[in-house]
């Protein structure tokens, strides 16, 4: 099936209050212009270069969200225009994205990964971690950042006992966080399901799916 044809199934089996955020990361500018033709929006990319030369020659009109792990040192090369960071996993990533905000006049949108999946290789904080973080003093005076929800991955595993209480998981975390409501503090969304899994992680809570070979077809990694 072409692009086309695989976002518009997908799109049919979607509720209306989840969004699809279309992961093309290795795929070529042209697969996602026919996405975008299509009338996707929403594009993830887990590499900063990569995405920052997709936005450069793609139309204005695409929200950008960086799926990947974030290291502070390239935050600067997409603060200008990233509109969603799903992997934020610690305070001083979060001091970094606020600093390179602010030289850019803009409030960042970010996501808080926490850690759901029983594998070293996954990132993410802690429940506890992330309930301190958002209560801290030095969190508040942060102004050009705003966490507006908690992405997590779930094990890569054929368990889907073992998946859905890790999604489980994610949603009663977010549960518990949610009370915390500041001016750069606002829970809505919960980042979590993938090809192989965004059906049952939808059926557990979430509120976005980051899909990408279901749509683009297999990754080719060189
Ligand atoms: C690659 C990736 C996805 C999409 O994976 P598919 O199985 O191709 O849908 C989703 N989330 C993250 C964080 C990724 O890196």
């Amino acid at each position: 099936m072409s692009i086309k044809d695989n976002l518009k199934q997908i799109k049919l089996t979607l509720p209306e209050n989840v969004t699809l955020v279309a992961v093309s990361k290795t795929k070529p500018v042209s697969d996602l212009m026919e996405a975008y033709n299509a009338g996707q929006r929403i594009f993830g990319e887990n590499k900063i270069q990569e995405m920052t030369e997709k936005y450069e020659q793609m139309p204005k009109d695409i929200e950008w969200h960086m799926i990947g792990h974030v290291q502070s040192n390239k935050v600067k090369y997409m603060a200008e225009f990233v509109s969603l960071i799903h992997g934020v996993d610690s305070f001083k990533l979060l001091k970094e994205i606020n600093k390179q905000a602010q030289k850019h006049d803009r409030v960042i949108d970010c996501l808080l990964q926490i850690k759901i999946a029983d594998e070293d290789s996954k990132f993410g904080m802690s429940a506890e971690d992330a309930s301190t973080l958002l209560q801290s003093d030095e969190f508040s005076e942060l102004q050009h950042i705003k966490i507006v929800g908690v992405m997590g991955m779930a094990t890569f595993t054929d368990d889907l006992k073992q998946v859905e209480n890790e999604f489980k998981l994610l949603k009663s975390t977010f549960n518990a966080l949610k009370p915390v409501q500041t001016t750069n503090c606002r829970l809505q969304t919960i980042s979590m399901g993938m090809s192989g899994d965004y059906q049952l992680a939808i059926e557990c809570g979430s509120t976005m799916v980051r899909v990408g070979s279901s749509i683009f077809g297999a990754r080719n990694y060189q």
